[in-house]
């Protein structure tokens, strides 16, 4: 649908027809459309058309577990800047006196594709005033924070999308498919941080720089080849890496070998069955290759955590950047006193490394969508958008996700 603005000053935008969001009002209910056809823009903020967004597994998780309503889903997408808010000018008229910096340092104008980060900090909690916004203690999150007046189009499951001041944003080129663009802000940008996670923390543990402080001819683990897992494998193959993919679905390990895997796994095996991880260890071992240094563990599952540190050797480095929204059933007291795989005298006797990713950096959004530039034309990226649906199907949309059919569902307004 085209949409024309019909007046403007520097921070009040009026659009029609109204730019549209869908909201999801809490359990039991569907999504609803809401019109928001006035949008006041602060300064430093914009406008942004949705042109495509995905559906993600935090999007099927927040409708599941009935958290958070009213609320607009989706915090991946692209879509290009129609509006920004200006100062107030002495002209009180105009908005090109808008202003806004890319992640990247160019300066933002109307008419440019783009991708942004799914969290942006406050600005004014104590933390942001001390000139340290990564450790905001209020950050607004796209798709995420409760629906409320002035902020409606928060989320990308929405004709438009109001992209705060402050948010990291990154300039996409026109040539890449929006299929392949509009994951990079939510599970390829955290596939990004985990790389780099695992790399600067080899960097500690293994004491000096060199060849071997890298990802080059190490053997890596991605467990969970959902969105984030695909991505982490073809980010750690393109860096040098040895890439073994441990995931229960036949069809997404199958995937995984098109991501830049050399080997896979099913964790739901024996160890030394035939196909389980430890057997496609010793398989690599026998070809020469090392045993597994750092795992990425992107489901989020508790015993695809426990199974990445089993495998991992001393000195490894285990990143946990799934479980934030982690399913399963925590290991009991008994367990842990007893030198389960997590506990405390296991981590200190192997010298393993764990760190958890929350949130990541407006550089690993960078990396993400300059990654994503070439790499879909090596990796069949673009064709895990399965099925496209309208904006108005976004309830069936969810249904779709939530079936695990497709990597991705797409949403187009
Ligand atoms: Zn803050």
């Amino acid at each position: 649908m085209s949409h024309t603005i019909v007046a403007a000053n520097s921070t009040d935008v009026l659009i029609k027809p109204a730019p549209v969001a869908m909201v999801w009002t809490g359990a039991g209910s569907s999504l609803a459309e809401i019109a928001v056809p006035g949008v006041a823009l602060a300064e430093g903020d914009l406008l942004v058309a949705v042109e495509l967004a995905t559906v993600s597994g935090a999007d099927v998780r927040a409708v599941a577990e009935a958290t958070g309503a009213p609320l607009v889903l989706g915090h991946e997408q692209v879509g290009r800047i129609v509006a920004m808010g200006g100062a107030p000018g002495s002209d009180g008229v105009s908005i090109s006196g808008g202003r806004a910096i890319a992640a990247d340092g160019r300066e933002l104008v109307v008419g440019m594709r783009v991708v942004w980060a799914e969290t942006v900090a406050c600005r004014t909690c104590s933390r942001c005033l001390a000139d340290a916004p990564r450790d905001c203690t209020r950050p607004s999150r796209y798709g995420h924070d409760r629906v409320h007046r002035g902020w409606e189009l928060s989320g990308g499951f929405a004709s438009h999308v109001q992209v705060l001041a402050g948010t990291a944003v990154a300039i996409v080129d026109e040539t890449t498919p929006a299929t392949v663009l509009a994951p990079t802000p939510g599970a390829v940008a955290r596939a990004a941080a985990a790389l780099r996670t695992a790399a600067t923390l080899r960097l500690l543990s293994v004491g000096r720089s060199g060849p071997s402080c890298g990802l080059d001819g190490r053997t890596v683990l991605v467990a969970g080849a959902g969105m984030m897992g695909l991505a982490a494998a073809a980010l750690a193959a393109e860096a040098g890496a040895i890439v073994i993919v441990s995931e229960p679905d036949e069809a997404r390990r199958q995937l995984a070998l098109d991501f830049g895997a050399t080997a896979v796994a099913d964790p739901s095996l024996g160890r030394r069955a035939p196909g389980g991880l430890g057997w496609a260890l010793n398989e690599l071992a026998i070809a020469g290759r090392e045993p597994v240094s750092v795992a990425i563990e992107t489901s989020g599952a508790l015993a695809a955590v426990d199974g990445a540190r089993a495998v991992l050797v001393d000195g490894g480095v285990l990143v946990l950047a799934g479980a934030a929204d982690a399913v399963g059933t925590p290991p009991s007291t008994e367990s842990l006193a007893a030198g389960g795989d997590i506990a405390p005298a296991a981590l200190v006797r192997h010298r393993h490394t764990v760190a958890g990713l929350h949130d990541y950096l407006p550089e690993d959004l960078l990396r993400a969508v300059e990654f994503a530039r070439m790499a879909w034309h090596r990796h069949p990226f673009a064709a895990l958008v399965g099925d496209t649906l309208p904006l108005a199907r976004a309830n069936d949309a969810l249904d779709l996700a939530a079936s695990g059919t497709h990597v991705r569902v797409g949403l187009a307004p």
